[in-house]
């Protein structure tokens, strides 16, 4: 747990803080983080509640990380961080939307959908290249090929494009050709990729691992972030559970967490994690309504005969309707919250 001190507070503060903190048995650490003072507060029987720090003197907030990811987490008076690809700023306040075919098949199919997207109103056009597919007898993707066509979609609309890396040798090609690098759920926690992708500096859309914790998350962020790189944008696209009705269970209530814990954009992927075109709508305006910064979804002109993913992606019309409705959800929002401040 860390327990952030108000930039005016003093020495005798800290020490209050760290003194009920071991009087409760904890180990207390007054610490510099960032800016910032804080004081980490760890073992024990069991996690202290908040409530015993937060009315203390000094004190600004508590966060109830345990192991902290100092470059990940907010600290007082730090801007939110805003990863700004082309035109595109994630993280900004204007909800971004991705979109695109779940894999690059073809030339004809991707510029259709690209062509399609983009006259939807997409800010960036997705396309995996290098699919990291759960059994190896599935398309794996194009490889570089993929990546050709893509560069020539965004040459063709303008949109600048998201693409998976899975390994090195697919990132020093992506991190050439690609706007924004992704790391897919099944790649979170593989530091070794994690810190390459840090060194690129590259913009990086780091998925949420199926089994990942908030934490984990935030730990996987940091690595990014500690190698060097700011661009980092979170990413929610379902965890599992022993539900069945959907492809994963999306956990929007990570969303608000995130918001309030990390200064890095939030997006949500709804088309992983129902796995079901029908539900994407629904869950893409709850993405919006819970406070993301933006959506990825796939879409597919023809989903039935799709190498991958087919049953999750909308039809372009589809995705138009959705994007419309985005905008038109996106104002209404933005007005309550003028009527409310
Ligand atoms: C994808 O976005 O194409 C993908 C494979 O997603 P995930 O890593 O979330 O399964
Ligand atoms: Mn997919």
């Amino acid at each position: 747990m860390l327990v952030y001190m108000k930039a005016a507070c003093t020495r005798e503060d800290l020490d209050r803080v760290a003194g009920v903190a071991r009087g409760l048995g904890h180990e207390a650490e007054p610490m510099a983080c960032g800016a910032d003072h804080a004081v980490r507060v760890s073992g024990g029987p069991e996690p202290p509640h908040p409530a015993v720090f937060e009315t203390l003197p000094g004190v600004a907030r508590v966060v109830p990380v345990l192991r902290p990811a100092w470059r990940a987490l907010r600290a007082a008076g730090r801007p939110d961080t805003v990863v700004r690809v082309g035109a595109c700023a994630i993280g900004s306040g204007r909800f971004a939307l991705i979109a695109g075919p779940c894999a690059v098949e073809g030339p004809e199919q991707l510029l259709a959908v690209a062509r399609a997207v983009r006259l939807a109103g997409a800010d960036l056009l997705r396309g995996g290249a290098y699919k990291p597919r759960t059994s190896p007898y599935d398309f794996q993707g194009l490889g570089a090929e993929a990546l050709e066509l893509l560069v020539r979609a965004r040459e063709e609309t303008g949109l600048p494009i998201v693409t998976e890396a899975v390994d090195e040798r697919s990132l020093r090609l992506v991190a050439r050709h690609g706007d924004v690098v992704q790391i897919g759920a099944r790649n979170m926690q593989n530091f070794a990729l994690l810190k390459q992708v840090g060194e690129s500096g590259l913009p990086v859309l780091l998925k949420r691992s199926m089994s990942a914790t908030l934490e984990d998350l935030l730990h996987s962020a940091e690595y990014l972030l500690d190698a060097g790189n700011p661009n980092v944008i979170l990413c929610e696209r379902g965890i599992r559970t022993f539900s069945t009705h959907s492809r994963f269970t999306l956990d929007l209530a990570i969303v608000p967490l995130l918001k309030r814990l990390t200064h890095l954009p939030v997006i949500v992927d709804p088309s992983h994690a129902t796995g079901h075109a029908r539900s994407v709508p629904a869950l893409a305006r709850a993405a919006l309504a819970a406070g993301a910064d933006g959506v990825m979804i796939e879409v597919h002109a023809d989903p039935a005969h799709a190498l991958c993913d087919g049953p999750q992606s909308l039809l372009p019309d589809e995705f138009a309707a959705l994007a419309a409705g985005l905008r038109a959800l996106e104002a209404f929002l933005e007005r309550q919250r003028e009527t409310v401040s």
